[in-house]
């Protein structure tokens, strides 16, 4: 799995990884939803674009066509929508095999919790941890009778390490690691799997909003790359792409209640010691 791998404008027939399956991608209008998008479609999925930017999702579906995608509006926390977004991808493309539970909020860029607010910190946990709780509720419910399934969350690095986001945020993120645990502990019985995927920080919009800071790309990449573990590979939104098609695939059949870690090493390094240094 690597970025170029991803980015690369053609795969081969043969090499196709997602021929026949169908996927929903909640988030799947902007940043890592959206390439994974590109990068399903590339490998023969036919994905639905799940998502509360409707115009952004209507553009990104008018790129990968009609036969491939197909776009809803999708609030995560709005049970209604969910089951809609579910049925929408039976009814459009016949069947759901991978269900990318993406969509998340940072909140507000506070990191002290005598000023985080409790309707702050509701919100992110109704977007980041209820959401995958109705998307696996809502695919589980299409894939049992179909006996196979995929089911993926997008983590983060504050599912490991605190201090590197908000409480509200490394909140959501390591309770969706837990029910991801959960949930592939019960499902593994009718054949479905289900992970967590967790990137390090990455160039997107919801990056520069927990960075608070109005920031270019090649900014945010040049900040992370200092604090990285892994020199010299700058993380792209490719690489959280090709670690979910990695999940979605065949390749990863048998892997199940993981914690997929993009990021790195950086979360199993304590660097504050320094014995690692030049
Ligand atoms: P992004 O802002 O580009 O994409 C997030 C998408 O989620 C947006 O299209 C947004 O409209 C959508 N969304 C927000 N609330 C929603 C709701 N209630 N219902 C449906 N859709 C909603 O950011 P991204 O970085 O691509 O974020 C994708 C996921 O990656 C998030 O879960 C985020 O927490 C996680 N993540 C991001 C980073 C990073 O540094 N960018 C790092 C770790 C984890």
């Amino acid at each position: 799995m690597n970025g170029a791998m991803a980015g690369s404008s053609h795969v081969s027939a043969d090499a196709r990884k997602l021929v026949g399956k169908v996927a929903v991608i909640t988030g799947g209008a902007s940043g890592i939803g959206a390439c994974t998008a590109r990068l399903f479609v590339k490998h023969g999925a036919r994905v639905v674009v799940a998502d509360i930017q409707d115009e952004l999702g209507a553009s990104l579906v008018a790129e990968l066509g009609p036969d491939a995608s197909s776009y809803v509006h999708c609030d995560v926390t709005n049970e209604g929508d969910v089951a809609a977004a579910v049925d929408h991808a039976v009814a459009t493309f016949g069947k759901l095999d991978v269900m990318f539970n993406n969509a998340g909020v940072t909140g507000p860029p506070c990191f002290r919790i005598t000023e985080s607010t409790k309707e702050d910190f509701e919100r992110v946990l109704a977007v980041n941890l209820i959401g995958p709780f109705l998307g696996t509720k809502h695919a589980a419910r299409v894939m049992a009778p179909a006996r196979r399934g995929s089911i993926i969350s997008t983590a983060s690095l504050s599912s490991s390490v605190s201090g590197t986001a908000s409480h509200a945020y490394t909140t959501s993120k390591r309770a969706l690691v837990g029910f991801t645990e959960n949930a592939a502990g019960e499902l593994g019985r009718h054949g479905i799997r289900v992970n967590c995927v967790s990137p390090a920080a990455v160039a997107t919009p919801l990056a520069r909003a927990a960075m608070g800071m109005d920031m270019d790309d090649e900014t945010i990449e040049t900040i992370m790359e200092k604090s990285a573990n892994l020199k010299g590979v700058g993380l792209k939104v490719d690489d959280i792409a090709a670690a979910a098609l990695f999940l979605a695939s065949d390749d990863g059949r048998y892997v199940s209640g993981q914690n997929l870690r993009v990021d790195g090493g950086v979360s199993v390094v304590n660097s504050s010691f320094g014995f690692f240094r030049d």
